[in-house]
């Protein structure tokens, strides 16, 4: 074993210039001829060490507060069994396991499981309703699923025998009857109980498949995008610089695996470093999560800005009647996250949000507001060690990159980190289209100042274009949070036969805020105040929630296709859209 985990107890800001990927390869295992196992790197590097009796997920059943603690030890050996479950079913390195599940301990072990006997797997959100699981079902053709009982039979069993492909149904957590389910379905906790807990997790090729990841669907029908064994190198060293996980950490993600932060940060990442994760089975709950950072002692924490909006939301004492002394650092993912979050953070729980960027596609966080960096509000911060960040401008000439400061364009990354998508499944042509010579497109519009600092303006896709300005959602939406009653807003451009567009808001409020005349007026004028009147919302509409994609992230094509009465798109991953 090659690699070393040993703990630098003062994290600095690296230096980008002593960084290298080949370095950050040799810090972890050589599976002989470079290969390589994602599976190998979390779970058994760490068996002959002192994380092999430290507790790798320490697991909050939905509907409890008391911990159930399950070592690296324990975790390795489940996942062997699952490993060996598969290889007696016949199934084969390559083929695609989908796993469809509430946060249980066995997703894990599956996960695992699946990825040491070389299968790609594929999480899914278990609050999908039946017709996107058939179609990713359909798109992915996995030969294996891994679900619950419950999800079974109120999510697969009507479509299932359409899908000649789906070889076994694996069942995990507590199956009562499975005598009625067709042949091939599987109480898979029974057949892990005989099955050996030893296993010899295959060595693979650094660019063999490991996972297929759907993207959010915020900007239209979700993209399969494909990863590869060495991504690993990325979630490790990122899990390092940019969430500050030491060994031994107690950390919390909140983000589900059915979407990329879930696994590379809410998997991966943590149990590379040897921490101590939090899984809660529940969904959101402001008291319970205080409880939980509180009770559980969370050291690091990793959530989404709509999440702290939503605790935002509840007012500061709910916040302040828990001991979060514990926590170390602070870190928010998949949305811009607004400067009165980060100073939220600051006043209430008495640190602040470090904000990064990445997406499905990156695999791993690219640009943070990482430990040792000071926080620029309102800033996804700096490229990680190992990562060329640049704006570029598509040019008569081709792609120009735009060396001077505070120029907008596109956000684009230089190819070659270990966790760059391989492929969109299925979509090659649209695949090709990401890059250009040795830059990877990101489709996000960005800025960076003179001290390198990147701010994001918005998806290209959702910029709006006023009489001759560039207006980002994100820097209007920020104006509105600033008002003491606003608890959400999302922005769009409406058609303008003067000026192209204009901007309209959409705007929920805090608890105690009536949605009036006055306060619409109050509104307007504080964000021409603060925006100029050429960027501030003409209108502004209240709400009393807004459309959103199961990460948390706000569908702004949906509140703008409601607003013009286009066709709604996909809609597979919009929060609420089916019946859990
Ligand atoms: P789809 O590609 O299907 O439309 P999506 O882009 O939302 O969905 P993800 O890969 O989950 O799917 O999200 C990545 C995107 O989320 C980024 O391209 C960016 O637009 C946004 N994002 C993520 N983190 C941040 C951040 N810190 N600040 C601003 N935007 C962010
Ligand atoms: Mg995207």
């Amino acid at each position: 074993m090659s690699g070393s985990t040993a703990p630098s107890r003062k994290r600095q800001d690296p230096d980008p210039q002593a960084f290298s990927w080949a370095e950050a390869r040799a810090r972890l295992s050589d599976l002989g001829e470079g290969r390589i196992n994602l599976a190998f790197e979390a779970l058994d590097r760490h068996m002959d060490g002192p994380a092999a009796e430290r507790t790798a997920l320490r697991f909050l059943a939905r509907d409890s507060l008391e911990a159930r603690d399950i070592s690296y030890r324990a975790l390795n050996e489940r996942a062997n069994r699952f490993a060996n479950v598969l290889d007696e079913l016949g199934i084969r390195p390559g083929e695609r396991v989908y796993g469809l599940s509430q946060r249980i301990p066995d997703l894990y072990a599956a996960f695992f499981g699946a990825i040491k006997h070389g299968c790609v797997f594929t999480p899914l959100f278990p609050a999908f309703g039946p017709e996107p699981i058939r179609q990713r079902v359909e798109i992915g053709e996995p030969t294996v699923l891994v679900t619950t009982e419950r999800l079974y039979r109120r999510k697969v069993a009507e479509w299932i025998t359409q899908t000649p492909c789906l070889r076994e149904v694996l069942l995990i957590g507590d199956v009562s009857d499975v005598d009625e389910a067709p042949e091939n379905t599987r109480d898979a906790g029974a057949l892990m109980d005989r099955a050996s807990s030893q296993y010899s997790t295959r060595p693979m090729a650094p660019d063999a498949p490991v996972l297929l990841h759907f993207t959010s669907g915020t900007t239209g029908t979700p993209k399969g995008a494909l990863h590869v064994h060495e991504a690993v190198i990325t979630h490790h060293v990122t899990g390092q610089y940019a969430l500050d996980l030491r060994p031994g950490d107690v950390y919390w993600c909140t983000a589900d695996p059915g979407w990329v932060t879930g696994t590379s940060y809410g998997m991966i990442a943590p149990l590379t470093n040897g921490t101590t994760l939090v899984v809660d089975e529940a969904e959101f709950d402001a008291e319970r999560w205080y409880r939980i950072l509180q009770d559980q002692a969370v050291k690091v924490w990793y959530t989404a800005p709509t999440a702290i909006r939503m605790l935002m939301r509840q007012g500061p004492e709910l916040a302040r009647a828990h001991d979060l002394s514990t926590l170390r650092f602070l870190a928010s993912v998949g949305e811009p996250l607004n400067p009165e979050a980060v100073h939220w953070g600051r006043e209430v729980i008495g640190l602040p949000f470090h904000d990064n960027w990445w997406q499905t596609e990156t695999g791993g966080i690219m640009i943070a507001n990482r430990p040792g960096l000071p926080i620029r509000p309102g800033s996804m911060g700096k490229p990680i060690p190992g990562i060329e960040a640049a704006i570029a401008r598509q040019g008569e000439s081709g792609l120009q990159i735009l060396h001077e400061p505070d120029q907008t364009g596109e956000l684009v990354l230089k190819q070659g980190w270990p966790s760059m998508f391989r492929g969109y499944l299925n979509q090659e042509e649209r695949y090709l289209k990401c890059f250009d010579g040795e830059w990877y497109l990101t489709g996000d519009l960005a800025r960076r100042d003179a001290d390198g600092y990147y701010w994001f303006i918005g998806r290209t896709d959702d910029v709006i274009k006023s009489a001759g300005h560039l207006i980002g959602p994100f820097e209007v939406e920020s104006a509105l949070l600033e008002h003491p009653a606003v608890a959400e807003a999302g922005v769009i451009g409406v058609p303008d036969e003067v000026a192209g567009e204009t901007v309209k808001a959409f705007v929920t409020l805090k608890p105690g805020h009536a949605p009036d005349k006055a306060l619409q007026k109050e509104l307007l004028g504080l964000a021409r105040q603060r925006l100029g009147p050429a960027v501030a919302p003409r209108q502004i509409e209240f709400r009393d929630q807004l459309p959103r994609t199961r990460s948390g992230k706000i569908m702004r094509r949906l509140l703008r296709a409601r607003e013009l009465g286009l066709p709604e798109g996909d809609l597979s991953t919009l929060e609420g859209g089916s019946n859990d």
